[in-house]
């Protein structure tokens, strides 16, 4: 598969596929801006309440401040007290202090200098000497009377109260931390729902205790860390325990690392947001499905007129076009519109084409093609079938001397009587030319043959064009189905060889006999072979007499050419001149017999033997222009006089083509050789045709005189014939002269030369020479 192939996508799923991408993408896009407003409002919301609960934290730890003040405010104004202040009395002071802090539940009690030194100090001796470490709440005392803040000792967080003593003036300082417990943490919490630790920042992990409201598990993990020793402002998020902390952290007053953080887990914060979340991907889920439908049903709506018309082509291009295509009303009904008016166009064009490729356009009648399609249907189907190949005899010889349009006009009249009468479901084609088809439906032979003798009636009656009326032959050639083959081709052709047959015959009608095609295609073989035969010197010449009647002399013969096959012997002229003839092959022999014919002339002539030679002339060499310049070079070549060659032309030949015949034939006349119209009494000629013909002799055709008896029909014909060729100043020769009888009525009949087996046959030219000899030494050589 090709690439592209890959990422064919039709049409419709690419309409569907943007929309949904677009619509996915503005989805997604409103989709985060919701959740991330959302988020951030309610991460606003969350940090305000922090911040709101740190005011509140401050709020406490003032409320507990101002309490723990009064209650230290009472020792520093305990006179005992005061007195031992003033004198020193470390001991009394000492017991004050652990007494009274007790009393008010302070953790720690110091009694402090002006100048900032520890004097005495719950926490032991050793404390007492150093200075107090919280010197900014001192600062803030002196500035206010008296403060409070949160301080860490010892890794716990306190409040420290500082309280002055004055006897009467100020004296020292009274100190007192108190512990902030979970207790204090919880009571925040009571209020604020956030959680309070008190942590110190940058201790090694676990070693924490921190004093807190987070559950224990959450606590746990906050034990378990080392936080960071920068400190963080504003709100930032821990994760513990796989949960998230909004976490503010408050510094204390000392500045140390302990921190008061104020958090609440983000999974409360953002359990609202959540929702919304959840809420919105149903949301979004529902439009993008909801659109995804609506798209491919919008897409499919757009592209099913175009599909439909998608469909409509292929269909028009497998030659459908009866089915239009449906018309909506929007632009792409009139698209179909268009598309159906092109379609039933393409239609009736398509038909006609279809017509005109198979029907002529002369008769309309079925053409070849349409026709052999026919006779393959009634193969398929099984039925017998008979078919005539017709063809006009002589319609050549209509369209020459009469013109085209006579010719037009007598085709359509023969398609006309054919067609008019045969069955409807028989059909009557033109093959091309006078070639006319009738395919019979259910015939056998004897049906076969009626037909073919009815219609050859039909077109025998007279046409009238005009002023002109033709007489016309039909000549038929029938072949049988499934009698004679069960292929279209070879079963045409079989009727053109039966065609063939009745023509040569002058039968009219004449069925295929089983066994002709195979000759027919034995002699095309033979024809592939005679190209190579004439290089081959295969040909040989026989040499027939011709004997004057009046005194037996002979001075002329004919050449008739001989085939000696390298495998088939011996191959008379009748089986291989006429293919020769069809194949185009006949100008070699003409070649090969003017040449060997002048050569033989040359050496007789040598040898002081005085023969003319006659030479038979095929019609198609007298369509050949340049025949005669090719004649007239070769006898000068060899030296042999133009008045020793002769040509016999066959009567239909030479009237077939009448106008180029006569000037051929002229021009060889002038050249002083004669001409002789061969086969005579076999043609059509009429009178004043041959007339106009340039000729010197008239032979006529043995079929005539083979069986020439006094009182028949053919002596008549023979008899006129000569008269006929005496009266136009022409010599008459009799050919096929096998009896006595008919020679001696021939010379009654004053013809004047006569050529047959009686005389002898066509011998080589040896032996005609032997013949030649004896002959000449006869006293009276025809008296016989
Ligand atoms: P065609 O021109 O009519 O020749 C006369 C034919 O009659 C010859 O047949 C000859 O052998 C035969 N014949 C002569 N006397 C008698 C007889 O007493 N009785 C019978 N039964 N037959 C006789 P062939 O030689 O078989 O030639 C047949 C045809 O072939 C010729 O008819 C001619 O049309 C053609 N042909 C022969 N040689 C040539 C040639 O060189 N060129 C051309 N174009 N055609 C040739
Ligand atoms: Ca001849
Ligand atoms: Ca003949």
């Amino acid at each position: 598969m090709s690439p592209r192939g890959l990422f064919k996508v039709s049409f419709r799923s690419r309409i569907a596929l943007l929309f949904i991408l677009l619509i996915a993408i503005v989805q997604g896009a409103a989709f985060f801006a919701v959740l991330v407003t959302v988020r951030h409002n309610i991460m606003a919301r969350a940090n305000e309440k922090l911040q709101s609960g740190a005011r509140v934290f401050q709020q406490l730890v003032d409320d507990r401040g101002a309490q723990l003040l009064q209650n230290v405010r009472i020792l520093a104004a305990d006179f005992g007290f005061k007195q031992a202040v003033a004198t020193g009395d470390t001991a009394t002071i000492a017991s004050a202090l652990s007494n009274h802090g007790a009393r008010v539940g302070a953790g720690v009690a110091m009694l402090v200098s002006l100048d900032g030194e520890v004097m005495a100090s719950t926490l032991g001796p050793g404390a007492a000497t150093r200075s107090f470490p919280y010197s900014q709440l001192l600062k803030r005392a002196e500035a206010r009377g008296d403060a409070a803040g949160l301080v860490s000792l010892g890794g716990r967080a306190f409040q420290l109260v500082v309280v002055p003593v004055y006897a009467p003036l100020r004296v020292a300082w009274v100190a007192m931390g108190f512990k902030l417990n979970k207790q204090f943490a919880q009571s925040l919490q009571d209020l604020t729902h956030l959680n309070l630790s008190f942590v110190t920042l940058g201790l090694p992990a676990g070693s924490m205790r921190p004093v807190s409201t987070l559950p224990p598990a959450v606590l746990k993990a906050l034990a378990a860390r080392t936080l960071p020793r920068k400190h963080i402002d504003g709100v930032h998020i821990i994760r513990l325990n796989d949960e998230d902390w909004l976490t503010l952290s408050v510094p204390l007053l000392d500045g140390g690392r302990m921190r008061a953080l104020l958090q609440t887990s983000s999974n409360a914060a953002l359990a609202p947001y959540r929702q919304v979340r959840v809420r919105l991907i149903a949301l979004s889920a529902g439009t993008l499905a909801l659109f995804i439908l609506g798209t491919i049903l919008l897409a499919r709506g757009v592209t099913r007129p175009v599909s439909e018309l998608v469909s409509a082509a292929k269909r028009l291009g497998q030659g459908d076009y009866s089915e239009p295509v449906p018309v909506s009303s929007d632009e792409l009904g009139q698209l179909a519109t268009a598309f159906n008016q092109m379609q039933t166009a393409i239609g009736e064009r398509e038909a006609r084409i279809a017509h005109q490729a198979y029907h002529d356009s002369l008769t309309d009648l079925p053409g070849r093609n349409l026709a052999a399609a026919r006779i393959g249907e009634t193969m398929k189907d099984g039925r017998r079938a008979a078919i005539l190949l017709m063809d006009i005899d002589r319609f050549k010889e209509i369209n020459d001397t009469l013109g085209h349009q006579i010719g037009d006009q007598t085709l359509k009249t023969v398609a006309e009587r054919l067609r008019h009468n045969v069955r409807d479901d028989d059909t009557v084609a033109r093959l091309g030319g006078d070639e006319f088809m009738v395919l019979l439906m259910g015939a056998d032979e004897a049906g076969a043959r009626k037909v073919a003798e009815d219609l050859s009636r039909y077109i025998a009656e007279p046409v009238r064009l005009g002023d002109v009326t033709l007489y016309l032959e039909l000549s038929v050639g029938i072949a049988l189905f499934p009698d004679h083959g069960n292929e279209v081709e070879a079963l045409m052709r079989r009727a053109d060889i039966a065609m063939y047959d009745a023509k040569r015959a002058r039968t009219g009608a004449m069925v295929y006999r089983p066994g002709r095609d195979e000759r027919h295609l034995e002699q095309l073989a033979l024809m592939s072979d005679f190209r190579r035969a004439v290089d081959e010197n295969e040909l040989r010449i026989h040499y027939q007499p011709k004997a004057r009647l009046t005194d037996g002399e002979v001075a002329e013969v004919e050449a008739l050419v001989r085939w000696e096959h390298p495998t088939r012997g011996e191959i008379q002229p009748d089986d291989f001149v006429p293919l020769a003839e069809q194949s185009g092959n006949i100008r070699w022999l003409t070649e090969w017999m003017l040449r060997s014919i002048v050569v033989q002339l040359r050496e007789w002539s040598d040898a002081g033997i005085d023969l003319a030679v006659a030479m038979n002339f095929s019609a198609f060499d007298l369509m050949d222009p340049a025949l005669a310049e090719h004649v007239e070079s070769l006898l000068k070549l060899h030296e042999v006089a133009p008045q020793r060659l002769m040509f016999e032309i066959t009567e239909t030949a030479a009237m077939r083509d009448a106008p180029t015949a006569v000037a051929l034939l002229r021009r060889l006349r002038r050249m002083g050789l004669r001409i002789a119209i061969d086969d005579f009494g076999t043609g059509y000629s009429s009178l004043s045709q041959l007339r106009r013909m340039p000729v010197d002799e008239l032979k006529i055709d043995k079929s005539l005189v083979l069986n020439l008896k006094p009182d028949s029909d053919d002596a008549a014909i023979v008899r006129s014939a000569i008269e006929l060729g005496h009266n136009m100043g022409l010599s008459v020769i009799a050919e096929g002269v096998e009896t006595p009888e008919s020679l001696a009525m021939l010379k009654q009949y004053h013809c004047d030369m006569a050529q047959g087996f009686l005389i002898s046959r066509p011998l080589p030219a040896e032996d005609f020479m032997n013949w030649f000899m004896q002959y000449r030494r006869r006293s009276t050589p025809l008296s016989t």
